[in-house]
């Protein structure tokens, strides 16, 4: 199996083969979030690493069409990632934004196009910098308020 540079490009989940992948190289596996995702929901599936529980990553799976949410995660991505959630909502239940302009923030902001903004594809660095520039601009507009 050839190994393809993903240096500048969008990390794509499904790589060439259609499966998806873990970080680690191991294929994913979809299964039940039932044991796995603490906010486990009935019905909801995750796409696991095969190494699972020896590589400790997972996704979660959309409920509708299946497809990955983003990329697998290990835990310390897993947390920065709801971190980067939390502040991120921030941006449009606060009113400073309407949703459609946050993840057009977001895509402004982590430099991917909009069919890639969504936090469950950043990695650490970018879900620094979302968390970062969205405490920001709420701080901001409290301070203007
Ligand atoms: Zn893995």
């Amino acid at each position: 199996m050839k190994r393809k540079s993903n240096r500048g490009k969008v990390w794509n989940p499904r790589g060439t083969s259609g499966q998806v992948r873990c970080h680690c190289g191991c294929p994913a596996v979809l299964r039940s979030a039932e044991g796995i995702c603490r906010t486990y929901r009935p019905g909801a599936k995750v796409y696991v690493c095969s190494g699972y529980p020896a590589c400790d990553s997972f996704v979660m799976a959309h409920p509708g069409t299946l497809e990955p949410m983003g990329t697998l995660a290990p835990p310390g991505l897993r947390r920065l990632r709801y971190e980067a959630h939390q502040q991120f909502d921030q941006l449009h239940k606060s009113g400073l934004m309407t949703r459609r302009e946050a993840y057009q923030w977001l895509s402004y902001t982590t430099q991917a196009p909009m069919s890639h903004a969504h936090i469950g594809h950043l990695g650490e660095y970018y879900c620094r910098v979302v968390i970062r520039e969205s405490r920001k601009l709420l701080a901001q507009r409290t301070g203007a308020a």
